[in-house]
């Protein structure tokens, strides 16, 4: 027997689901979320959180030799990888209870299992059904594994973060925003690590010299990076595996990490079977409105297949909420949506790469600086910093902005709000430094590099 009709049932207590099911309630609807996992999701548990908690251990390792320069020439201690899960763990476990509770206070009820709807407007978890004026799919993604014999003896990154023993020896497959970033994080922890890319250069998507100059970074750092690499087939010897490459190279590793993309968690949830109609990767497939083909059953976030980004799927949640109970004004826009990249260093970008604007204007100016940050003069490291301004020559409109360098996610966040402005250049030139930063560089760059 159904319960008493709810105004929301949310599938997913994750980035969207929790966002959404939060500002609902407060909003006075009566509302449900099912988790079958642990609360908050993907970010908190096994994606942004844990992952930026690891590089910041990375960093340390680059401390400790940088710190000579500056007069402490303290010895580098031994790397304790126990340590660091234990003190994520019970971080993440603090997390956890913090969702939960913060769920309560709002007066969304909690609902454990996994859950499948089964019609337009019921969910059945764990033999209860739930009915619900309408239904929020939040379900999130998975990790796609490549289909290679051996693959199962590879990892996705779910599994990275509490690997039983530290892999002293890291292959990873792939080249984007997850291959990146656990390259640098295992590769500064201490492994060996090298990363396979099937095409020519890192990071599809983002701006051409970005993927360059940060392939040269890494390079610097020791991570081995091959482009042009196939993986063959993975193969199991004892605890060690064999990786097999298509030019007949086979490289030993401790562990191999596929990170070769994401798809939406839409299996067995019932969607197609109640209509809601799936596109070609399984993703729902929405409106403007986050509306499914089923006018009572809306998705969020990963299940989408769009932008996989927690901040868009927490955006998309709250344009949800004020279309079912508020006041329908609410609008998200995906132009110049602002991204980092916790490489080491980092990628903050936001706006158009260069052929992007050479794509949509009829006229482009490029700035560019690289440099040699003020710290790394005494720290002894190689490290550079790149700069990059992309503007549209008739307008004068800033409409890419990006950096590789310490911080660059903090750096651009500020930017980004200039850039939906619409911040021309003569904005930016007109703009005082703060000094001695980095990212006074951005308002400092006079001659166009490239036009
Ligand atoms: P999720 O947060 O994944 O939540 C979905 C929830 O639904 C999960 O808790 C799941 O258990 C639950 N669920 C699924 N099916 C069912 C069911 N049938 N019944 C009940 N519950 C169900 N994004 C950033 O912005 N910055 C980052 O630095 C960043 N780093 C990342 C690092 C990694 C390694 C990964 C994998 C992702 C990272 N992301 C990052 C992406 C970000 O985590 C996702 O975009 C975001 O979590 C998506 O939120 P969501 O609400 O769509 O889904
Ligand atoms: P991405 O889509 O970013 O990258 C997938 C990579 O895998 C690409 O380099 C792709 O190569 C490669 N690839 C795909 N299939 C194969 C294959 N069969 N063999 C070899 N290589 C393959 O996915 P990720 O898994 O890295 O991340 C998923 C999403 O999660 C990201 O797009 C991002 O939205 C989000 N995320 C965000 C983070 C952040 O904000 N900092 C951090 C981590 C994840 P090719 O380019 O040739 O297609």
């Amino acid at each position: 027997m159904p319960s008493q009709e709810l105004d929301l049932f949310v599938v997913g207590a994750g980035s969207g689901g929790v966002r959404a099911a939060r500002m609902a309630a407060q909003r006075g609807a009566k509302v449900a979320v099912a988790e079958m996992a642990a609360l908050g999701g993907t970010c908190v548990n096994l994606g942004c959180i844990p992952k930026k908690l690891y590089s910041y251990a990375a960093h340390y390792a680059e401390a400790f030799h940088e710190a000579h320069g500056f007069g402490w020439p303290v010895e580098t201690p031994e790397f304790d990888w126990a340590l660091l899960k234990a003190n994520r763990a019970a971080e993440i476990g603090r997390l956890n209870g913090v969702y939960g509770a913060v769920l309560e206070a709002a007066g969304a009820t909690l609902v454990r299992g996994r859950a499948r709807l089964v019609s337009a407007n019921e969910v059945e978890v764990e033999g209860r059904r739930h009915r619900a004026r309408h239904i929020l799919v939040a379900t999130g993604g998975h990790a796609l594994m490549p289909e290679v014999p051996g693959s199962e003896h590879a990892v996705s990154s779910d599994a990275m973060f509490d690997l039983p023993r530290f892999p002293k020896r890291l292959v990873i497959v792939g080249a984007g925003y997850i291959a990146c970033e656990m390259a640098s994080i295992f590769r500064g922890l201490g492994a060996q690590v090298t990363q396979l890319v099937r095409g020519s250069r890192l990071l599809r998507g983002f701006d051409d010299d970005v993927a360059a100059f940060l392939a040269v970074e890494m390079g610097k750092k020791g991570v081995d990076i091959r482009l042009g690499t196939h993986l063959q087939r993975i193969e199991r010897q004892g605890e060690q595996r064999l990786v097999h490459l298509h030019d007949g190279q086979v490289l030993e590793a401790d562990t191999v990490l596929c990170a070769t993309g994401r798809g939406p968690n839409t299996r067995g949830l019932g969607l197609e079977e109640v209509g809601v109609k799936l596109g070609a990767r399984g993703e729902v497939i929405v409106d403007a409105q986050y509306r499914s083909c089923v006018p009572s059953i809306l998705a969020v976030g990963d299940v989408t297949d769009r932008v996989q980004l927690t901040p868009v799927a927490l955006a998309e949640a709250m344009v949800v909420v004020d279309q079912l109970f508020g006041e329908g004004r609410r609008r998200l826009d995906y132009e110049f949506i602002p991204t980092a990249v916790f490489t080491h260093p980092n990628i903050g970008t936001v706006g158009w790469t260069e052929s992007e604007a050479r794509a949509r204007c009829a006229a482009v100016r490029t700035y560019q600086s690289e440099f040699r940050s003020l710290k790394h003069t005494l720290s002894g490291s190689s490290e550079r910093t790149l700069m990059k301004l992309v503007v549209d020559d008739a307008s004068d409109r800033v409409v890419g902005l990006h950096m590789v360098g310490a911080e660059a996610g903090e750096t651009v966040q500020g930017f980004a709000v200039a850039m939906r402005a619409g911040a021309t250049k003569a904005v930016f030139d007109g703009t005082i430094g703060i000094h001695p930063t980095a990212a006074e560089e951005f308002v400092t760059m006079r001659e166009p590099v490239g036009r």
